[in-house]
């Protein structure tokens, strides 16, 4: 397949390990990037998701370089953790601003294009935690449910343009995203999971594959966890 696809921060963790995959699939990849330098041989359009012009911006440097988007990864996330008493609303607003809000501008930014060719794949990277909760991260979770809200309306909006909306929700990945997180939190999570362990970087892009793929043209507003069995049954 050469389809055309972007994975928003896929530069590194989570979105470098998708976007390599689809590459190797053959697809046409561009990963978006904020800081320092986009990862070799994939084309980089710098983006800073909380802002509207720089979304629009990489868009379309995308749709000039390799085609309209096809497959829309939206993965670019932060944490900024901590006790809500004492989160200030920067804090809890800015991590808003990137895992939600940032992923709307990109959907937005990319949908009138599927609309035209009728067909489109949109995923979404939710998280266990976006429907189970914990301590410490009530700005992240509430972040990262509000994708399911807008992953699932967005469902209903464009399922009869032939474009599917998902939501992959990943337990603890072993990345730079989580290396804060301390040995009690860490073993509190691990006993809150089936499988007992981390998940591993490769286990995760194959669900995003799968949702992008002809094989799911019939699944939509789904939430596909890959998370050794954390949050079950939510
Ligand atoms: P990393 O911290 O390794 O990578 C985060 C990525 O997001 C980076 O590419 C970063 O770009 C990008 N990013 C952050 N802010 C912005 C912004 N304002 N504009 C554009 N890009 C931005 O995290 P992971 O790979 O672990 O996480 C990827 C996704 O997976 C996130 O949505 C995260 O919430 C989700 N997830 C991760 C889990 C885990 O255990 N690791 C568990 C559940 C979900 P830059 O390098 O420029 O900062």
């Amino acid at each position: 397949m050469t389809r055309s696809v972007l994975v928003t921060g896929g530069n590194r963790g989570i979105g470098l390990a998708i976007a390599k995959a689809f590459a190797d699939a053959g697809d046409k990849v561009a990963v978006t990037y904020r800081t320092g330098e986009p990862p070799a041989g994939f084309f980089g359009v710098r983006c800073d998701v909380t802002d509207t012009a720089s979304v629009e911006r990489a868009v379309a440097e995308v749709a000039a370089q390799q085609g309209p988007v096809q497959v829309l990864v939206n993965n670019a996330g932060i944490t900024k953790d901590g006790l809500f008493l004492g989160m200030d609303e920067e804090e809890f607003v800015s991590v808003v601003d990137t895992n939600f809000l940032g992923a709307m501008r990109v959907t937005k930014a990319v949908v009138p294009d599927m609309v035209k060719a009728r067909w489109g794949r949109i995923i979404f990277i939710g998280s266990a935690v976006g429907m189970w909760g914990s301590p410490g991260i009530t700005n992240y979770a509430s972040s990262k449910s509000a994708l399911v809200g807008l992953a699932r309306s967005l469902a209903w909006e464009l399922g009869k343009r032939n474009i599917t909306v998902n939501i992959v929700t990943p337990g603890v990945i072993e990345t730079e995203l989580i290396a804060h997180v301390g040995d009690q939190a860490r073993a509190h999570a691990m006993g809150n999971t089936a499988m007992r362990r981390p998940g591993r970087l490769e286990e995760l892009p194959p669900a995003v594959q799968f949702l992008a793929s002809e094989g799911a043209s019939y699944v939509t507003g789904a939430m596909l966890p890959v998370s050794g069995g954390a949050a079950m049954g939510h």
